[in-house]
């Protein structure tokens, strides 16, 4: 299938590149690595008349540690997160789920920025991002703001994001040295979306939890943080009963579809076992 007629612009800096979609209005889009966007376009469920390439644009691009932060350019690619020093020694559990996005092709041209911003439910890196914590740093029209990864998803394919807005970087803190971590997921096949995925990360302390946080995928319009859950695991040494409860207030906060990948309600308990699986292994690389 072949994309409908667009105009193709390649700007040079970020100010640019707010300035050509200010000017270009609505019928806009960014251009990252094209891996959700080219597939839209080609069946025609998008549309846009221009094109707006971010690739030019070399300040965009690279993972930084800034304090107690790690910082990762929206144009990094998910290839370059499975290969960084600096993101295996603070925050291995991007380079785990990035392996566990699509193929090595996708991956070498699929941005984070990309994976991050586009809003479908079925990305891997939207519920991490909750589950760290992150933020995002956007640019437009009105200047640059930040939003937490957590208030930025609204339903499928609809975010926080202005039209205009660029998103330029996202500003994860980095955990504990002694923390555990997981993402687990479930698909079909080789390169397929989740049916249901679960991060986690944890802190451990004399066999008790003392920290914990919870992402889910593809299990509502919208990534999930599952607080609520993650609380009830606090104080406890993830015994049974513990982990049980928590993994049924996880589950009570899902609303998949019933699609391909299977009915809603499968999907929910495909979720429970995601992160009944995420917290054993993070339990077991918890140091403390
Ligand atoms: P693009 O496709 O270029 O853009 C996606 C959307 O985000 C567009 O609307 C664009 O305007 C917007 N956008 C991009 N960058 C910015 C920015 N900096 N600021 C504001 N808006 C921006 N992903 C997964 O997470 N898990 C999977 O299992 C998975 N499997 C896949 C399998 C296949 C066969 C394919 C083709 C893709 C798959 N993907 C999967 C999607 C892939 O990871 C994409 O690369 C990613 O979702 C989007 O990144 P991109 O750089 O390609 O963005």
């Amino acid at each position: 299938m072949i994309p409908g007629t667009f105009d193709y612009h390649r700007p040079a800096t970020v100010e640019d590149a707010v300035g050509l979609l200010s000017r270009l209005g609505e019928e806009a889009n960014i251009l990252a690595g094209g891996h959700s966007l080219i597939p839209l376009m080609k069946t025609r469920l998008a549309s846009p008349e221009h094109l707006v390439d971010l690739s030019g644009i070399g300040n965009l691009k690279g993972i930084s540690v800034e304090g107690g932060d790690v910082i990762i350019g929206a144009m990094t690619t998910q290839h370059e997160l499975i290969n960084s020093d600096e993101l295996a020694r603070h925050l291995p559990i991007i380079a785990e789920t990035s392996r566990l996005i699509a193929d090595p092709q996708i991956r070498y041209k699929g941005t984070f920025g990309g994976n991050v911003a586009n809003g479908d439910p079925g990305n891997d890196m939207p519920a991490l991002m909750m589950c760290l914590g992150a933020s995002y740093s956007v640019t437009g029209p009105d200047g640059s703001r930040e939003i937490a990864a957590r208030d930025f998803y609204q339903g499928a394919y609809f975010t926080s994001l202005e039209h205009g807005e660029i998103l330029t970087a996202v500003r994860i803190p980095i955990p504990s040295p002694d923390h555990g971590y997981a993402y687990e997921k479930l698909k079909r096949k080789v390169g397929d979306y989740a049916t249901a995925a679960a991060a986690v990360v944890i802190t451990m302390e004399g066999g008790k939890c003392t920290s914990a946080s919870i992402g889910l995928t593809n299990v509502s319009e919208t990534p999930l943080w599952a607080s609520e859950a993650a609380s009830m695991l606090v104080g406890t040494s993830l015994d049974k009963a513990s982990v049980d409860a928590a993994v049924a207030a996880a589950e009570a906060i899902t609303e998949p579809a019933s699609d391909m990948r299977g009915p809603a309600e499968y999907r929910t308990k495909m979720a429970g076992v995601m992160m009944r699986r995420a917290l054993e292994r993070a339990q077991s690389r918890a140091k403390g």
